[in-house]
């Protein structure tokens, strides 16, 4: 039977990943805490993008902007006027519901971007219900969806501000800032990750519709006559996709390479790129190519100004769902933040020896939403070996390491510690001896910890340990001496299993 995803919250509270917020006042639905072994994953998530995506690189840089900002970005970006769902109110037990969601739940549609009058009309025709109360549904209406509150100590209308509902603007209201400062030349990236807001109208799924999460996102400039991505390699790469054409044939997803949607210009070659970089990335922190796609938005799906726009989604037990969006947003968001704020923000472009406004590609997504497919793609129950094993990336493993002595006596929990202590140095590591040996693999596959070390009675006398691997259960013996260099190798993927010492 397929894992829930009530299945999953459970698991991730069993096992300290995540909790529910305020659990002992009876929680708020869609906040969520990460507990001490969740915090150690979703930190490898934002280290490992923020490392490939800006450290590496020589064309992005990095901004950390504030939650609250002068109200007035929220008018310019758009979000005041129009970041809305639409939402439905039963008459008799007031319960109030996000439209689109009901439709899609009610009649098995796709019903992103539908109007209020769209919806009503569904409710109508197929005399959908309350599911609550089986009452009727009054007039559907839209709702914003920032979180208000009040700067300084007056609580009036002048001193309203709003909870980021995304990072991204906060790069668009600094990019002037950094054009001037920071020697960046067209094409460039500023990114930025940290906490956004919605105060979504019914939460749901977990980690997958919150309140409160975090983004990680870059707005990359274009210079608006520049058609040619120089970066673009490996053309060959291939993509699971679901073209907007396929959506409405009611075809299957297929496969394309980067030069098949090229030549069927579903997107232009900065957007394939960014698109790829970001599917690679899916992939070497463990996803499965399977349970990958991307998928083009629908004509009336597409925000007004946006072009065009792909997301990449996964396959999670309630179906393929998005886990990153990438829109090509033209220059809709400088533009905007120019006339709004009446600032010269023009950059002055090099090469043209002329002022403009760059285009923009917006590689996006939630922190929070990617750690959740990591974790189903992770998770196996191991009918043989009686317990859940997370195979987690060993990027992405909470505990790299655990260390234990065979039993607690005759100096080999001394010999482990001085083990433990020596690798916690290089990276995380946990010394455990409670229990039986089998007990201890078995807590150790469940959080997802890619090697157990076993420090028995022949350590003491010719000092090699054992090593066991947590995909295969396959053992190695090898020197104590060894350890600091070889499990770093076996963690990054550079040493195989096997030749990390005697197979037992
Ligand atoms: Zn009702």
């Amino acid at each position: 039977m397929a894992l829930t995803i009530e299945d999953m919250a459970l698991f991730c509270k069993k096992k300290g990943l995540i909790f529910p917020n305020s659990e002992i006042y009876n929680g708020m639905a869609g906040f969520f805490d990460y507990g001490p072994l969740g915090v150690e994953i979703k930190n490898s998530i934002k280290q490992s993008w923020w490392k490939i995506f800006v450290q590496d690189r020589e064309d992005v840089v990095g901004i950390d902007g504030t939650i609250l900002s002068n109200p007035n970005v929220w008018v310019a970006s758009g979000h005041v006027g129009c970041f809305a769902d639409i939402m439905v109110e039963c008459t008799k037990c007031k319960s109030r519901v996000r439209g689109d969601q009901m439709i899609e739940d009610a009649l098995k549609i796709q019903a992103d971007g539908l109007s209020a009058e769209d919806i009503d009309k569904l409710i109508q025709e197929n005399d959908i219900k309350c599911p609550n109360c089986k009452s009727d549904f009054g007039k559907a209406g839209s709702f914003n969806l920032m979180f208000q509150t009040f700067v300084g100590p007056k609580q009036d209308k002048e001193n309203i501000a709003y909870l980021r509902p995304e990072t991204a603007q906060l790069i668009f209201t600094n990019f002037k800032l950094v054009t001037e400062t920071s020697r960046v030349k067209l094409p460039f990236g500023i990114a930025q990750m940290g906490k956004a807001f919605r105060n979504e109208i019914s939460p749901r799924d977990f980690l997958f519709r919150t309140r409160e999460f975090e983004q990680m996102e870059i707005e990359f400039f274009i210079h608006p006559n520049e058609k040619k991505c120089n970066i673009l390699k490996d053309k060959k790469f291939k993509f699971n996709i679901l073209t907007s054409d396929d959506q409405e044939k009611n075809n299957a997803h297929k496969e394309m390479t980067v030069s098949d949607m090229l030549k069927a210009k579903l997107m232009s070659q900065w957007h394939v790129y960014w698109l790829k970089e970001l599917y690679q990335w899916f992939l070497d922190l463990g996803i499965k190519p399977e349970n990958l796609r991307l998928r083009e938005h629908l004509k009336d799906e597409l925000a007004h100004y946006s072009s065009a726009c792909f997301d990449i989604e996964y396959r999670f037990p309630f179906g393929w769902k998005e886990i990153h969006g990438c829109a090509d947003r033209g220059d809709f968001d400088l533009k905007q933040h120019k006339e709004h704020s009446k600032s010269n923000i023009e950059m002055f472009d090099e090469g043209t020896k002329t002022k403009i406004l760059p285009c923009v590609i917006e590689p996006s997504q939630g922190v929070d939403r990617a750690l959740l497919s990591f974790l189903f793609d992770a998770y196996e129950d191991d009918k043989e070996r009686g317990n859940i094993v997370l195979k987690l990336s060993p990027k992405l493993a909470p505990i790299k390491v655990a260390v234990f002595p065979l039993v607690k006596k005759e100096g080999l929990p001394e010999l482990a510690k001085k083990i433990c202590d020596n690798l916690k140095k290089e990276f995380t590591v946990s010394y455990d001896q409670a229990g039986s040996v089998g007990r201890r693999y078995a807590r150790n596959d469940e959080i997802g910890t890619p090697y157990c070390i076993t420090v028995d009675f022949d350590s003491l006398k010719d000092k090699t340990v054992t090593i066991r691997d947590r995909d295969s259960t396959k053992q190695v013996r090898a020197k104590i001496s060894t350890l600091k260099t070889v499990i770093p190798k076996l963690l990054s993927g550079k040493l195989a299993f096997g030749k990390a010492g005697k197979l037992l």
